[in-house]
C-alpha cells in the first residue's frame, strides 16, 4: 500500500507506491507500445476492464465521459490519516484518491481535435470531480493533470486526464500560495491579476487574447513552448467556473493545445492545474490567490544541471515561442 515519506535533506514529501511498479523489468527502457483499440480498457465495449465506474456523462456510445479509479493508484482510500515520526524521518499513510477521467470514447483524438462540445463535457467533469473530492473533507489538495504521450508519462494511449487528491499540501502548491500571499501583502493586489495586465500591455509573450482567458508564454518559461492559461477575471478556485466561463475555458484549453499540435505535431505534453487548496487555514485566500493552468510540452529532458541546481536551461526564448504559436492555428 502507498505511503508518504518526508526526509530532512529535501524537506519534501514523496509518495512511495510499490504497487505501481514492482519488478526491475517494469523500469527498463521500453519502446512505445500503443494499445490497440480492441484491448484498450478505456474504449467503449471494454468497460469491464476498468475498476468500477465513479461517474459518467451519458452519450451515444453509452457514455461521453467516464471516470474510474486508477487501477494502480498512487494514493489509496485509507480509513484515516496516520502520521508517524522516527528520528529525522516522518511518514504518513498514503491516504488519497486517484481517478482517471476518460476524455471521450474516441481512442485516438485528444482534446485538441475533439468537438468543442466534448471538451466542454470534459471540463464539466473536471469541475464535478474536483468539487466532489474537495467536499470529501479528507484531503489538503486536489491535483488535476494530463499526461499525453509516452514522453509525457502516459501509460495508455487513449486520451485521459487524472486527478490525485493528497493528504498533505504538495510543495509546488505551497510555493505558489506563498508567492501569491506575499505579493498581495506587499502590493495590495492579486499577483496574477497584475500579471494579466502587464502581459497584455507588453504583448510580446501573448499567444491568444480571449475574452475570458489569456494564453501566454511565461516570462520565466522553463521549457520551449511552455504555456500559461490565465483567467482574466479574478477567481481563486477553478471549481467556481460557471456557464459561459466553462465554455470559454474549454475553447482556451483546446486552442492552446491545437496551436501546439499544429506547430509541433503530436508531441508529448503535460498540463497541470493550480487552484486553491481544500485544506488548511488561508485567511483572505479568495482575494490573493488566482487559479491558472500550465501546459508543458515535453520536448527536452531534465538533465544533470537541472537535477543538481533546480535551475532550468530553456533553449528558446518565451518571446520567440509566443511568436511561433501566434501564427499556428
Ligand atoms: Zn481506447
Ligand atoms: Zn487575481
Amino acid at each position: 500500500m502507498p505511503e508518504l515519506r518526508w526526509g530532512p535533506l529535501r524537506r519534501r514529501w514523496v509518495i512511495v507506491a510499490p504497487e505501481r511498479g514492482k519488478r526491475p523489468s517494469d523500469f527498463r527502457a521500453q519502446s512505445p507500445s500503443p494499445t490497440a483499440a480492441d484491448e484498450c480498457p478505456f474504449c467503449p465495449g471494454n468497460e469491464h476492464l476498468t475498476p468500477p465506474e465513479i461517474a459518467r456523462t451519458p452519450g451515444p456510445a453509452g457514455w461521453a465521459v467516464r471516470v474510474v479509479p486508477n487501477k494502480f493508484p498512487a494514493l489509496a482510500d485509507y480509513p484515516e490519516l496516520e502520521l508517524g515520526k522516527k528520528g529525522p524521518f516522518r511518514r504518513a499513510t498514503g491516504l488519497g484518491a486517484h481517478e482517471v477521467i476518460i476524455d471521450s470514447p474516441d481512442h485516438s483524438r485528444d482534446l485538441d481535435r475533439l468537438p468543442l462540445e466534448q471538451v466542454e463535457r470534459v471540463v464539466d467533469m473536471y469541475i464535478a470531480r474536483l468539487g466532489a473530492l474537495r467536499s470529501a473533507g479528507r484531503f489538503q489538495y486536489v491535483q488535476l493533470f494530463k499526461n499525453h504521450g509516452k514522453g509525457g508519462g502516459a501509460s495508455l494511449a487513449h486520451p485521459h486526464t487524472q486527478i490525485i487528491a493528497t493528504p498533505v499540501l504538495p510543495p509546488e502548491a505551497q510555493g505558489r500560495l506563498s508567492a501569491a500571499r506575499r505579493h498581495f501583502a506587499a502590493h495590495g493586489r492579486c499577483l496574477i491579476c497584475q500579471l494579466v495586465e502587464e502581459e497584455l500591455a507588453a504583448g510580446e509573450r501573448v499567444v491568444e487574447e480571449g475574452g475570458h482567458f489569456l494564453i501566454l508564454s511565461p516570462y520565466d518559461a522553463r521549457f520551449p513552448f511552455e504555456l500559461l492559461v490565465l483567467p482574466r477575471a479574478h477567481s481563486h478556485r477553478f471549481v467556481e467556473l460557471s456557464g459561459e466561463g466553462r465554455t470559454s475555458f474549454a475553447r482556451a484549453l483546446q486552442g492552446a493545445l491545437s496551436r501546439l499540435s499544429s506547430l509541433l505535431g503530436d508531441v508529448p505534453y503535460n498540463f497541470v492545474l493550480h487552484t486553491a487548496p481544500c485544506g488548511g487555514d488561508w485567511p483572505g485566500i479568495e482575494d490573493w490567490y488566482h487559479w491558472h493552468l500550465e501546459i508543458i510540452p515535453r520536448l527536452t529532458q531534465l538533465a544533470g544541471f537541472e537535477w543538481g541546481t533546480g535551475m532550468f536551461i530553456n533553449p528558446m526564448s518565451p518571446e520567440a515561442a509566443a511568436e511561433h504559436l501566434r501564427t499556428a492555428v
